[in-house]
């Protein structure tokens, strides 16, 4: 052989020698647990919301759907609306108990159970969703979330967010302060709070009750979600006036509640097939919301309806009374406590940097 062709065919094995090196390691890393890829699951998700509700439930649903595509159907998740299974309140008490592995479900909803829970949800005059979604994923906020569901024997995954919601439908006209005196209202979690104090009655129901509620005037007003959700409850239908902005609820994050117990039988290919989709469902869904949030408004515009936006007095005193509310529900549990410390400290620098360059632009822009 020639001295270059024995260098070429040197190479050529060296190469060789590195690719068969590269496929042993990528065998040995990738190598599936013993049984791990053939075991199937079939879980129950139970969820707050009526059947194929938009947004909301389809979101439920969509990572459902992910989940058993991405896992090639050997995790199977069987979705359940509010009352199939379960009521749509006893959600996260469903799934600590075992009784479904996985929920889906607002946080604050089971306040009364884990006063913290409403911190990882919504907050009157509070983040909006990129802000939560920054403290939840990159600034501690999963963290506390998961110590604080652990008592319960829940595991905790962001699923979800409704971008800014709105003030809601009214039956009477908010002009003042003084119009919240004896107002029945639906509207959970720390913004129900605030009503109360500004003189309000605070009625919470699920969704499937609330346009009754409202046509039948056993409430004078009610929010729900945005232009998309109200729209599909058709509580234009029922309520004179529709409120903005959405200062109870900047945006509200949902959850999947996953039972710890159960999460732990899963390979790690499964959780982390179920914590993708989660995370895939978390961004869909708000973009879902801001398409069809807009579609919505313009179309309830075009029928007629009312927009008003609260005056400006009104919204300077609820801001001070929810301040007052959120500072008090946090004083009132240690892991409440512990919690709004660190995400108000976290939040503070958010707004200041939102204050310094991104608001501005949404106040040039128009
Ligand atoms: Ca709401």
């Amino acid at each position: 052989m020639k001295r270059r062709q024995i260098l070429a065919a040197a190479g050529v094995g060296l190469a060789a020698t590195a690719l068969a090196g590269c496929k042993q390691e990528a065998e040995t890393a990738g190598k599936p647990q013993a049984g791990a890829d053939t075991e199937t699951f079939n879980w129950k998700m139970v969820t707050s919301w009526p059947k194929n509700f938009p947004g909301v439930g389809v979101g439920a649903e969509r990572f459902a759907t992910l989940v058993n595509e991405m896992s090639n159907g050997r995790l199977k998740v069987k979705v359940y609306a509010a009352g199939e299974l379960v009521p749509a309140l006893e959600v996260f008490d469903a799934v600590s108990r075992g009784t479904a592995e996985m929920g889906h479900g607002a946080p604050y909803y089971w306040k009364g159970k884990v006063p913290a829970a409403q911190f990882f949800c919504a907050l009157p005059f509070g983040p909006n969703a990129q802000e939560m979604n920054a403290w939840l994923h990159k600034g501690g906020g999963m963290q506390l979330w998961e110590e604080t569901y652990k008592p319960f024997g829940v595991l905790p995954i962001a699923c979800g967010a409704t971008g800014v919601q709105t003030a809601g439908w009214f039956n009477k006209e908010i002009n003042g302060v003084d119009d919240f005196n004896g107002l029945k209202m639906r509207t959970p979690g720390l913004g129900g709070e605030v009503l109360t104090k500004m003189g309000g009655t605070v009625v919470n129901m699920p969704a499937g009750e609330i346009f009754t509620a409202l046509q039948t005037g056993a409430i004078d007003a009610t929010e729900w979600i945005g232009p998309y959700n109200d729209q599909a409850l058709g509580l234009h239908k029922a309520a004179k006036y529709y409120y903005t902005p959405g200062w109870q609820e900047p945006n509200v994050t949902f959850e999947l509640d996953i039972n710890i117990k159960a999460w732990e039988t899963l390979p790690a290919d499964l959780q982390a097939i179920v914590r993708a989709a989660a995370r895939d469902v978390n961004g869909d869904m708000l973009d879902d919301y801001n398409a069809k949030n807009m579609e919505a408004m313009e179309q309830l515009k075009s029928e007629g309806v009312e927009v008003r936006r609260l005056p400006d007095e009104v919204l300077a005193k609820l801001k001070v009374v929810a301040a007052e509310v959120v500072d008090a529900s946090a004083a009132a549990d240690p892991v409440a406590s512990k919690v709004w410390a660190q995400q108000k400290a976290y939040l503070q620098r958010l707004y200041d940097y939102a204050e310094s360059n991104e608001k501005d632009i949404y106040n040039i822009r128009g």
